[in-house]
């Protein structure tokens, strides 16, 4: 697709561009958006340019170079990397500098990817809005007093905005797909396993894994393929070999069954129940027969997910105590060392964070255990269970990725409207699955141009049909739109 990173790569590589003028460009394009988007929390001018300027040298020499030699791409500022700040934009962490690339950093830049900066997310990945960042909203490019959906929003608008040619994001209960959703782009949450989180903050270690936020659904392939396959560093990571989903994404199956649960229609805004409606008729016009499959469930996956997360994260962020890793306090009101503990946590993480790490603290005591956790260990059983029924009836399962389009700054302020953001998002990562989310048109309703997105989700390692279909439709529906959403306006 015209504009996109494989396009981008093809003219480097063909010389018709330089890896070096390209970087310049999104360095400019950053530098006249971002005050105003606020996507990128560090940027990388001089070792980018550095690495731009090899990478073209050697297409000059006619040396051989990797399938993403010369793209820059934007890294969620979660995922460590050796350059920069690692800060899960959150005052606890502020200044962390990691000693070691992520596995996927490591991947990516030896298949020539060039790292432009980190973005912004909602702090630790705990959000639907990135308002939780401690760093100041992130907004929508689309509309900047609508939020770009969360965690991985600051991601999502870089990508939105042209300025960058991709994003790693990551995704525990929805935070690739629904700010894609938002923001009118391609969020590609893989298997459980597939993609090595060594290297990404752990958030929810059962859940929780790295994807792609691209211009397209091949973008999305390329930059899977790259990241994907077993890693002994982490020990969740699958061990079988990774099928090629690039080669292949263009071969549309003759035939293919779209499961499409009842669940998944009330609460929705008319615009996102109409970019569904519109779906079923491309994959009809496609070949492809619609089932009806049955997810009773669904509702249930929110308060599943917010005893299984929290519990998770509230082990994962003990480590963040001021002494071990992170911000300490230097109030002298501290006399010991549980004082010390207590006040660097107080400062250090926000709100939502220390309401998590409550929760989690809560559902896994004694005398709690039995009726919150070990109760939603169960239902995720059924819940996997009732995935897998629903495939044994079709191939993708098709939705909404979001209930409503993007909504406004300060718009949800109880936890529970923001945690139903991802009614649709968190089963995929309770059952193990894979979900992309793809553009599917705008929301006109009150004057607005706001994005809409579809999500299909496929069964645990179906990456090579959940890619051919979701080409198939984007070719169908004609992708993101080409230009920059939006040149930057001043902030009031
Ligand atoms: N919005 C969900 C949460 O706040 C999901 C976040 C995520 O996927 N990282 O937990």
């Amino acid at each position: 697709m015209k504009g996109d990173l494989i396009d981008l790569r093809d003219r480097i590589r063909a010389r018709s561009t330089t890896a070096r003028a390209e970087v310049d460009a999104q360095l400019e394009r950053i530098e006249i958006q971002n005050p105003a988007l606020n996507a990128f929390r560090e940027v990388f001018p001089a070792e980018a340019r550095d690495a731009a300027d090899r990478i073209d040298s050697a297409i000059a020499a006619g040396s051989p170079v990797g399938p993403l030699a010369g793209v820059p791409l934007a890294i969620k500022d979660n995922i460590v990397t050796q350059v920069g700040r690692t800060s899960c934009s959150s005052r606890i962490l502020e200044e962390y500098r990691s000693p070691f690339d992520a596995t996927v950093i490591e991947r990516l830049t030896a298949a020539g990817a060039i790292l432009i900066g980190k973005t912004n997310m909602d702090e630790f990945a705990m959000g639907s809005s990135c308002e939780t960042c401690a760093y100041g909203p992130v907004r929508n490019p689309w509309d900047h007093s609508r939020v770009p959906g969360g965690s991985s929003g600051g991601s999502a608008a870089a990508v939105a905005a042209n300025l960058c040619a991709a994003a790693l994001g990551s995704d525990t209960g929805g935070s690739i797909r629904q700010p894609a959703s938002l923001c009118g782009i391609v969020g590609f949450k893989p298997t459980f396993g597939r993609v090595s989180r060594y290297g990404l903050v752990a958030f929810g270690s059962s859940l929780d894994q790295i994807g792609p936020l691209t211009h397209s659904v091949r973008d999305a392939a390329l930059l899977y393929q790259c990241m994907a396959g077993e890693d002994r560093r982490d020990s969740t990571s699958a061990p079988h070999p990774v099928e090629d989903v690039l080669t292949p994404i263009d071969e549309t199956p003759r035939t293919f069954r779209v499961g499409l649960p009842v669940q998944y229609r009330k609460g929705n805004s008319p615009a996102v129940n109409d970019a569904v409606a519109r779906a079923i008729d491309i994959f009809q016009s496609l070949g492809g027969t619609i089932v009806d499959v049955d997810l009773p469930l669904t509702d249930v996956g929110i308060s599943t997910y917010y005893v299984i997360a929290p519990a998770e994260a509230c082990s994962n962020l003990a480590r963040f105590d001021g002494i071990r890793y992170g911000h300490r306090a230097t109030s002298r009101a501290g006399q010991d060392l549980f004082d010390l503990y207590a006040m660097s946590r107080a400062e250090g993480f926000g709100r939502e964070v220390q309401r998590r790490i409550m929760l989690g603290t809560y559902v896994l005591s004694a005398g709690y255990y039995d009726a919150y956790y070990k109760r939603a260990l169960q239902i995720r059983r059924l819940i996997k269970q009732e995935f897998d029924g629903a495939f044994s009836k079709c191939d993708v399962i098709l939705g909404p990725t979001a209930p409503t389009a993007a909504f406004p700054l300060g718009g949800l302020t109880d936890p529970l409207s923001m945690y139903m953001c991802d009614v649709y998002t968190v089963n995929t990562n309770i059952a193990g699955i894979c979900g992309i989310s793809l553009p599917a048109g705008f929301d006109e309703s009150s004057g607005r141009h706001l994005p809409v997105g579809i999500q299909l989700q496929a069964q645990a390692f179906a990456e090579p049909i959940l890619f051919k279909i979701a080409q198939a439709y984007e070719r169908v529906q004609g992708g993101r739109r080409e230009v920059a959403p939006k040149v930057a306006t001043k902030v009031a």
